[in-house]
């Protein structure tokens, strides 16, 4: 690939609905910059948070209930059944609602569809920012799979890459599988407590202190979409390697030396035009 067939975005938004402390969007920044000086880098609050914003007050509450509904209409209501989804219940319909409007309410237990997800996201982005000139990489807490053709289920993910691209901190905890050994022991009966214990340091846990090293592969996978359309890596060593197992994801984000492979690295010095 040669640089000139790609073409650096002017600015990357940094989405926080993430509502942990463990992510600190302050250090990805430097961490891009470190790379790639020339891109202008904007923290932002929560995506949905800005696009309410900067609707006028009247308008805002109507919204608010219309995304609420759309948002619970996405939830995959059979993991072996692609789109199973269903009309919601009000129940459901408020939970979002407060969750829009709040945020600190906890959404364990919802797999969202990750692709239709993706697609009403996009539809909220300013007008303005609707071009390849713009990066909007949206963190959240909210868990969401991706239809597989191969085993015919649902799988959670970290990440799905758009535009806009939508990166789980739920997602990271969840989706790579732990060690075969956790799962054994956890069927032979051992508590969770004690599992997270024993197997300390071989999987990202919730509140994690490596969670913000472990998302600056994450926001470069974004990155590398964004620009040429593939995300991934086939070296185990790069950060953009595309991880299933927690001991794959912690090789490439944490024990490797090296940030990227070496062509990957080259791309990158090249686009910064070191
Ligand atoms: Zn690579």
């Amino acid at each position: 690939m040669s640089s000139s067939s790609v073409h650096l975005p002017s600015f990357i938004y940094l989405y926080n609905g993430a509502r942990t402390e463990s992510l600190n969007l302050a250090e990805i920044e430097g961490y891009l910059e470190s790379w790639l000086k020339q891109i202008k880098i904007e923290l932002r609050e929560d995506f949905f948070f800005c696009y309410f914003s900067h609707l006028p007050p009247k308008k805002k509450e109507t919204t608010v209930d219309e995304i609420a509904r759309k948002l619970a209409s996405l939830k995959v209501r059979q993991v072996n059944r692609n789109k199973s989804f269903a009309e919601p219940l009000g129940v459901e319909v408020e939970y979002e609602r407060r969750k829009l409007l709040h945020g600190k309410v906890k959404s364990f237990g919802i797999l969202y569809d990750g692709f239709e997800l993706l697609a009403l996201l996009s539809r909220l982005i300013p007008a303005e920012e609707l071009s390849l000139d713009h990066c909007h990489i949206i963190f959240t807490n909210q868990l969401f799979g991706t239809w597989s053709e191969d085993d015919r289920r649902y799988h959670a993910r970290v990440s799905v890459y758009g535009f806009p691209s939508l990166i789980s901190t739920t997602g990271i905890v969840e989706a790579p599988a732990k060690p075969r050994d956790f799962y054994l022991k956890q069927q032979l009966g051992a508590s969770l407590l004690t599992l997270k214990e024993e197997f300390k340091g071989k999987f990202i846990d919730y509140n994690d202190p490596h969670l913000t090293e472990v998302m600056k592969g994450y926001v470069m996978q974004a990155l590398f979409f964004h620009i040429t359309g593939n995300p991934f890596c086939k070296n185990k060593n790069c950060r953009l390697y595309n991880a299933h197992w927690q001991e794959d994801l912690i090789q490439a984000q944490l024990t490797s030396k090296s940030d990227f492979c070496l062509p990957h690295e080259k791309i990158l010095t090249r686009l910064a035009g070191r």
